[in-house]
């Protein structure tokens, strides 16, 4: 992985509570075990639209609900699963459990696209990508695809042919953290994405920092000028939101509108959605 990320010039982290490689095994071990015994569950984190003041889509974030260790969220296992091979499996079964719930979203009458998360390496996995978009297309579900800048920078070529392959399909691609990884101009304009979404690295200080502001705003007119909507993820504050409002960002996310919550929880935001747009406190900010 060193020799990799050398010749491709990413910065290796030399993280010093990084799980080693035995480490690595044991929580392999038991993810292919929470996989077979349903341990894992999706969380739903809804978006909205600032303009139309409602829910766009949801973005599906993976959770494992360990039998001794509690609640694990996602940081604590993806790394391992994609080190010891079963990041195929896991997003198979997380495409799998999302056209499930979309199903059960649309007899509520909630026509929803659902985003899933891509780690970088199944953009060169050509089994995976013909797996994913062979059982997408057999429940002709509407989703979306979030992936970083940096897991297209290890392997452009066949990740943007792969991409393309997605979004011929009807798969929304969205650029995930943009401003975190690295960034390259060159392939955000060959990239088939319809979103970008912004680091919330930028979002979280939005209001308290000086450059933030500035880095924002010059990324919305950036993705606009690519024919692309702008998420802003990480919004906490009223204030942030106003602030965004006024930037032209299209789509907001995070804690101040809602945590990623259970399906049920979901159905029930939609519910309350359907009778009064958004909450009332924060439709207040959008027409502030
Ligand atoms: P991400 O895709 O960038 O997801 C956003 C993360 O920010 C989520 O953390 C979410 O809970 C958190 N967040 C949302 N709103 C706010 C906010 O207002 N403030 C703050 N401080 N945080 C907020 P989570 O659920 O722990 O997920 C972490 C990362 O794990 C995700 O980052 C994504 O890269 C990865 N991940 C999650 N599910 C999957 C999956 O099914 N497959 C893969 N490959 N990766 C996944
Ligand atoms: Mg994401
Ligand atoms: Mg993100
Ligand atoms: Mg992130």
């Amino acid at each position: 992985a060193l020799a990799e990320a050398r010749a491709a010039h990413i910065p290796v982290r030399h993280d010093v509570t990084a799980p080693g490689a035995r480490e690595i095994r044991r929580i392999a071990a038991e993810l292919r075990v929470a996989i077979a015994e349903e341990q894992l569950f999706l969380a739903y984190q809804p978006k909205i639209h600032v303009r139309r003041q409602e829910i766009g889509s949801v973005e599906a974030l993976v959770r494992w609900q360990h039998p001794s260790r509690g609640l694990i969220p996602p940081g604590d296992f993806i790394g391992a699963a994609e080190e010891g091979g079963l990041i195929d499996r896991l997003t198979i079964w997380t495409i799998e459990r999302a056209i499930v719930d979309q199903q059960r979203l649309k007899e509520a009458g909630h026509d929803l696209r659902i985003f899933i998360n891509i780690s970088g390496q199944l953009l060169a996995d050509q089994v995976f990508v013909d797996a994913a978009s062979r059982l997408i297309m057999e429940a002709d579900a509407k989703l979306g695809f979030e992936v970083t800048e940096t897991s297209v920078i290890r392997d452009p070529s066949s990740a943007i042919a792969n991409l393309q392959r997605f979004a011929d399909i009807g798969i929304v691609i969205a650029i995930d953290d943009y401003g975190a990884g690295l960034s390259s101009l060159a392939y955000l304009k060959q990239l088939p994405a319809r979103e970008l979404k912004i680091d919330k690295l930028f979002v979280t200080q939005l209001t308290s920092s000086n450059r933030d502001p500035l880095i924002v705003r010059s990324t919305i007119d950036l993705a606009h000028a690519l024919d692309m909507e702008v998420v802003a993820e990480g919004v906490e504050t009223h204030a942030a939101l106003a602030l965004l409002t006024v930037m032209g960002c299209d789509m907001v996310q995070g804690f101040l509108i809602s945590r990623p919550i259970s399906l049920d929880a979901l159905l029930r935001f939609m519910e309350e959605d359907r009778h009064q747009s958004v909450s009332r406190d924060t439709r207040a900010t959008f027409n502030a």
